[in-house]
Protein backbone atom coordinates (compact mmCIF):
# COMPACT_ATOMS: atom_id res chain seq x y z
CA UNK A 1 0.00 0.00 0.00
CA UNK A 2 2.85 2.44 0.70
CA UNK A 3 4.33 1.28 -2.56
CA UNK A 4 1.16 1.84 -4.32
CA UNK A 5 0.58 5.72 -2.84
CA UNK A 6 4.44 6.80 -3.63
CA UNK A 7 3.85 5.70 -6.82
CA UNK A 8 0.75 7.64 -7.09
CA UNK A 9 2.52 10.68 -5.69
CA UNK A 10 5.40 10.16 -7.99
CA UNK A 11 3.67 10.30 -11.11
CA UNK A 12 1.08 13.13 -9.96
CA UNK A 13 4.49 15.32 -9.18
CA UNK A 14 5.69 14.49 -12.84
CA UNK A 15 2.69 15.95 -13.73
CA UNK A 16 3.31 19.10 -12.11
CA UNK A 17 6.51 19.40 -12.67
CA UNK A 18 7.95 18.83 -9.87
CA UNK A 19 9.87 15.57 -10.00
CA UNK A 20 13.72 16.61 -11.07
CA UNK A 21 16.83 15.66 -9.48
CA UNK A 22 17.69 19.45 -8.87
CA UNK A 23 18.19 21.81 -5.73
CA UNK A 24 15.76 23.86 -5.96
CA UNK A 25 13.05 24.68 -3.81
CA UNK A 26 10.32 22.51 -5.12
CA UNK A 27 12.35 19.05 -5.29
CA UNK A 28 13.01 19.19 -1.59
CA UNK A 29 9.32 20.02 -1.09
CA UNK A 30 8.55 17.24 -2.97
CA UNK A 31 11.12 14.74 -1.27
CA UNK A 32 10.02 16.45 2.28
CA UNK A 33 6.10 15.14 0.91
CA UNK A 34 7.71 11.73 -0.25
CA UNK A 35 9.55 11.25 2.99
CA UNK A 36 7.54 8.88 5.80
CA UNK A 37 9.67 9.35 9.10
CA UNK A 38 8.09 10.03 11.91
CA UNK A 39 8.01 13.26 13.37
CA UNK A 40 11.17 12.22 15.92
CA UNK A 41 13.47 10.85 13.41
CA UNK A 42 13.73 14.78 11.65
CA UNK A 43 17.65 13.63 10.72
CA UNK A 44 16.41 13.08 7.00
CA UNK A 45 14.41 16.24 6.47
CA UNK A 46 16.98 18.09 7.82
CA UNK A 47 19.44 16.24 4.84
CA UNK A 48 16.51 17.16 2.55
CA UNK A 49 16.73 20.80 3.54
CA UNK A 50 20.36 21.68 3.50
CA UNK A 51 21.90 18.83 1.58
CA UNK A 52 22.54 18.79 -1.94
CA UNK A 53 20.46 16.12 -4.76
CA UNK A 54 22.73 13.46 -6.02
CA UNK A 55 19.22 11.69 -7.81
CA UNK A 56 19.72 8.78 -5.98
CA UNK A 57 16.47 6.96 -4.68
CA UNK A 58 15.34 8.11 -1.45
CA UNK A 59 11.59 7.51 -1.40
CA UNK A 60 12.19 8.37 -5.34
CA UNK A 61 12.83 12.23 -4.13
CA UNK A 62 16.54 12.55 -4.36
CA UNK A 63 19.35 11.07 -2.73
CA UNK A 64 20.27 14.67 -0.24
CA UNK A 65 24.17 14.40 0.18
CA UNK A 66 26.28 16.35 2.02
CA UNK A 67 26.30 20.08 0.30
CA UNK A 68 27.91 20.90 -2.85
CA UNK A 69 28.45 23.69 -4.98
CA UNK A 70 27.58 22.98 -8.82
CA UNK A 71 30.44 22.78 -11.17
CA UNK A 72 31.28 25.89 -13.15
CA UNK A 73 32.49 25.43 -16.21
CA UNK A 74 34.70 27.99 -18.52
CA UNK A 75 36.98 28.81 -21.50
CA UNK A 76 38.93 31.38 -22.94
CA UNK A 77 36.71 33.01 -25.29
CA UNK A 78 38.40 36.21 -27.08
CA UNK A 79 42.02 36.39 -27.48
CA UNK A 80 44.10 39.28 -28.79
CA UNK A 81 47.37 39.66 -30.19
CA UNK A 82 49.50 41.79 -27.84
CA UNK A 83 51.48 45.00 -29.73
CA UNK A 84 54.89 44.57 -30.78
CA UNK A 85 55.60 40.97 -29.64
CA UNK A 86 52.17 38.85 -31.01
CA UNK A 87 51.38 36.86 -28.24
CA UNK A 88 48.20 35.66 -27.66
CA UNK A 89 46.57 37.66 -24.79
CA UNK A 90 42.64 36.39 -23.55
CA UNK A 91 40.16 38.98 -23.17
CA UNK A 92 37.85 37.52 -21.46
CA UNK A 93 36.30 34.09 -20.23
CA UNK A 94 32.89 31.92 -21.17
CA UNK A 95 31.46 30.73 -18.06
CA UNK A 96 28.84 28.50 -17.16
CA UNK A 97 27.83 28.74 -12.96
CA UNK A 98 26.56 25.31 -12.70
CA UNK A 99 24.04 25.25 -15.67
CA UNK A 100 24.35 21.81 -17.02
CA UNK A 101 21.93 22.03 -19.30
CA UNK A 102 23.66 25.24 -21.05
CA UNK A 103 26.62 23.39 -20.71
CA UNK A 104 25.19 20.78 -22.78
CA UNK A 105 23.63 22.85 -24.88
CA UNK A 106 27.10 25.26 -25.50
CA UNK A 107 29.47 22.01 -26.35
CA UNK A 108 26.67 19.81 -28.26
CA UNK A 109 28.70 18.84 -31.04
CA UNK A 110 32.18 19.86 -30.35
CA UNK A 111 35.23 17.98 -31.44
CA UNK A 112 37.41 16.50 -28.73
CA UNK A 113 40.00 19.29 -29.38
CA UNK A 114 37.24 21.99 -28.95
CA UNK A 115 35.96 20.20 -25.92
CA UNK A 116 39.29 20.09 -24.37
CA UNK A 117 39.43 24.18 -24.34
CA UNK A 118 36.27 23.83 -21.64
CA UNK A 119 37.68 23.50 -18.26
CA UNK A 120 35.48 22.88 -15.04
CA UNK A 121 36.06 23.99 -11.57
CA UNK A 122 34.26 21.46 -9.21
CA UNK A 123 34.16 20.50 -5.59
CA UNK A 124 33.95 16.02 -5.25
CA UNK A 125 32.03 14.23 -3.15
CA UNK A 126 34.42 13.73 -1.02
CA UNK A 127 34.78 17.72 -0.34
CA UNK A 128 38.18 17.74 -2.44
CA UNK A 129 38.57 20.97 -5.26
CA UNK A 130 39.10 19.57 -8.34
CA UNK A 131 40.39 21.68 -11.39
CA UNK A 132 40.86 20.73 -14.90
CA UNK A 133 38.99 18.61 -17.64
CA UNK A 134 38.07 15.37 -15.58
CA UNK A 135 34.62 15.35 -16.81
CA UNK A 136 35.99 14.55 -20.21
CA UNK A 137 38.66 12.46 -19.95
CA UNK A 138 42.46 13.96 -19.17
CA UNK A 139 44.10 14.45 -16.03
CA UNK A 140 43.98 17.61 -13.51
CA UNK A 141 46.21 20.55 -15.15
CA UNK A 142 48.22 23.86 -13.48
CA UNK A 143 45.81 26.50 -13.20
CA UNK A 144 47.54 29.35 -15.40
CA UNK A 145 47.87 32.85 -13.37
CA UNK A 146 44.99 35.04 -15.10
CA UNK A 147 42.41 32.02 -14.50
CA UNK A 148 43.02 32.56 -10.47
CA UNK A 149 40.48 35.28 -10.15
CA UNK A 150 37.57 32.49 -11.26
CA UNK A 151 38.57 30.08 -8.87
CA UNK A 152 38.83 32.52 -6.18
CA UNK A 153 34.92 33.83 -7.20
CA UNK A 154 33.97 29.97 -6.90
CA UNK A 155 35.19 29.76 -3.69
CA UNK A 156 33.14 32.44 -2.42
CA UNK A 157 30.05 31.22 -4.07
CA UNK A 158 31.14 27.56 -2.29
CA UNK A 159 31.02 29.39 1.23
CA UNK A 160 27.97 31.59 0.29
CA UNK A 161 26.14 28.12 -0.65
CA UNK A 162 27.28 26.65 2.26
CA UNK A 163 25.80 29.45 4.44
CA UNK A 164 30.06 29.78 5.88
CA UNK A 165 30.04 26.41 7.14
CA UNK A 166 26.60 26.16 8.85
CA UNK A 167 24.71 24.16 6.05
CA UNK A 168 27.52 21.03 6.03
CA UNK A 169 27.45 21.20 9.98
CA UNK A 170 23.60 20.96 9.86
CA UNK A 171 23.43 18.28 6.98
CA UNK A 172 25.82 16.42 9.32
CA UNK A 173 23.53 16.92 12.71
CA UNK A 174 20.70 15.57 9.93
CA UNK A 175 22.92 12.57 8.95
CA UNK A 176 23.90 11.70 12.61
CA UNK A 177 20.56 11.71 13.66
CA UNK A 178 19.32 9.70 10.72
CA UNK A 179 21.75 6.90 11.44
CA UNK A 180 21.05 7.15 15.01
CA UNK A 181 17.34 5.94 15.06
CA UNK A 182 16.86 6.56 18.73
CA UNK A 183 12.81 6.76 19.24
CA UNK A 184 11.88 8.89 22.40
CA UNK A 185 9.84 6.95 24.80
CA UNK A 186 11.77 3.99 23.13
CA UNK A 187 14.31 1.76 25.22
CA UNK A 188 17.00 2.76 23.43
CA UNK A 189 19.86 0.34 24.84
CA UNK A 190 22.43 -0.33 22.21
CA UNK A 191 24.51 -3.35 21.91
CA UNK A 192 27.63 -4.18 24.08
CA UNK A 193 30.56 -2.61 22.81
CA UNK A 194 32.54 -5.59 22.08
CA UNK A 195 29.34 -7.30 20.40
CA UNK A 196 28.92 -7.16 16.90
CA UNK A 197 26.24 -4.95 16.60
CA UNK A 198 26.50 -0.91 16.44
CA UNK A 199 26.59 1.83 18.77
CA UNK A 200 23.85 3.41 16.30
CA UNK A 201 21.40 0.84 17.20
CA UNK A 202 19.48 1.90 19.61
CA UNK A 203 16.33 -1.05 20.85
CA UNK A 204 13.39 -0.26 19.50
CA UNK A 205 11.22 -1.45 21.81
CA UNK A 206 8.89 -0.31 24.37
CA UNK A 207 11.35 1.26 27.70
CA UNK A 208 10.16 -1.15 29.89
CA UNK A 209 9.78 -4.40 27.85
CA UNK A 210 10.31 -7.88 28.46
CA UNK A 211 12.89 -10.42 26.30
CA UNK A 212 15.85 -9.70 24.36
CA UNK A 213 16.68 -6.04 22.90
CA UNK A 214 15.93 -5.29 19.46
CA UNK A 215 16.74 -3.87 16.07
CA UNK A 216 15.11 -4.03 13.26
CA UNK A 217 16.04 -7.76 12.75
CA UNK A 218 18.80 -7.81 15.33
CA UNK A 219 18.58 -8.92 18.86
CA UNK A 220 20.64 -9.21 21.58
CA UNK A 221 20.14 -9.69 25.51
CA UNK A 222 22.27 -7.47 27.76
CA UNK A 223 25.80 -8.47 27.80
CA UNK A 224 25.49 -10.82 24.56
CA UNK A 225 25.91 -10.72 21.35
CA UNK A 226 23.84 -9.54 18.52
CA UNK A 227 21.71 -12.09 16.23
CA UNK A 228 20.16 -11.89 13.26
CA UNK A 229 16.58 -13.05 13.97
CA UNK A 230 13.92 -12.64 11.12
CA UNK A 231 10.85 -12.77 12.52
CA UNK A 232 8.23 -12.02 10.82
CA UNK A 233 5.14 -12.37 13.69
CA UNK A 234 7.43 -9.29 16.09
CA UNK A 235 5.86 -7.32 13.29
CA UNK A 236 8.76 -5.26 12.98
CA UNK A 237 10.77 -3.78 9.78
CA UNK A 238 13.12 -7.08 8.87
CA UNK A 239 15.20 -5.30 5.93
CA UNK A 240 18.55 -5.31 6.62
CA UNK A 241 19.90 -1.85 8.30
CA UNK A 242 20.32 0.94 5.99
CA UNK A 243 21.13 4.11 7.66
ZN1 LIG B 1 15.44 -2.86 24.77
Amino acid sequence: MKVAKTRRSTKLARKLGFYRHDNGVRSRIYSLTLCRDPWWQWGHRLMILTGTNEGGNWYEGGNWSEPEPPTWWYRRSETKRMWRTGYPRVRSFEIIRGDYAEFQRRTDGLNEDQMYEWQALNISQDGELQLGHRYWGGSFYGMRKDEVHILRSYLRAWHRMDWFGARSWLWSQGLHHAVNGYRPGACGVVPPRESSGYSHWHCECDRRHIGPHRFRAYEWVDGGDVVYVPQSETGTDDSEVTP
